[in-house]
């Protein structure tokens, strides 16, 4: 029997990591929805779209065609963006654009057409409570300022990406804030979702905790 999992929370709690190794796991697809956040933040700016221009931008979602390779490289339209989305900038305008309703609509069919059948791993902030609401299983992953912090700066050590470590701090609190209290879909535990804290967790402690759960509904043996 195949589910869908939905793991939303915060930025840099971890989400997309863990995901990716569920999804090995148990030969699920992942999508990571932040990703198309970044996409539309990027194209916006490529393409000299205000970051608030709703119409403009649903506008432009239509024109565009977002792929994830099975690495998890990321292509705008067939250019390889993955590593051009990833900076506080892209970060920060992802959050942005993200607020607007007509945006959200276009993401969210999209993400829901990809998803339709049984076997997808999602990640995001409203993946619980609306992009997949009857996910078998949903995680809200939650970790502290200075353990995410952390994790962010080690990630950009790895890619390459130049940073300022007071900027990526707050570049995480700025986005905690917008995220939680935007009006369109704000970052919120589903009710039936498990909260599960990492600050203190390591990688294989977060791995172990999903195989737990996993084995436990007998998805997997
Ligand atoms: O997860 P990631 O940090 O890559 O997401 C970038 C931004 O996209 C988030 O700060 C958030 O504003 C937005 N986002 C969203 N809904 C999702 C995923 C991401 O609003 N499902």
């Amino acid at each position: 029997m195949k589910i869908n999992i939905a793991i939303d929370g915060p930025s840099a709690a971890g989400k997309s990591t863990i995901a990716r190794l569920c999804a090995s796991l148990l030969n699920y697809s992942h999508l990571d929805t932040g990703a198309m956040y970044r996409c539309v933040g990027y194209q916006s700016k490529i393409e000299g779209i205000a970051e608030d221009d709703e119409e403009a931008l649903a506008e432009m979602i239509q024109r565009m065609k977002i792929d994830f390779d099975a690495e998890g490289h990321v292509y705008i339209n067939q250019e390889d963006v993955t590593s051009k989305i990833r900076d506080n900038e892209m970060s920060m305008r992802a959050s942005n654009v993200s607020k607007l309703a007509k945006v959200r609509e276009s993401l969210v069919a999209l993400q829901k057409e990809i998803a339709k059948n049984k076997g997808y791993i999602l990640d995001g902030r409203d993946i619980g409570t609306v992009v997949l609401p009857d996910a078998e299983l949903k995680v809200f992953l939650v970790a502290s300022v200075e353990a995410r912090a952390k994790r962010r700066i080690l990630e950009y050590q790895e890619k390459g990406i130049v940073f300022d470590e007071q900027e990526v701090i707050e570049d995480i609190k700025r986005r905690d804030y917008q995220d939680s209290h935007r009006e369109n879909s704000p970052l919120k535990k589903a009710n039936d979702a498990y909260t599960l804290d990492t600050s203190d967790m390591s990688i294989e402690e977060v791995k172990q905790w999903f195989i737990d759960k996993l084995k436990e509904m007998g998805v997997y043996h």
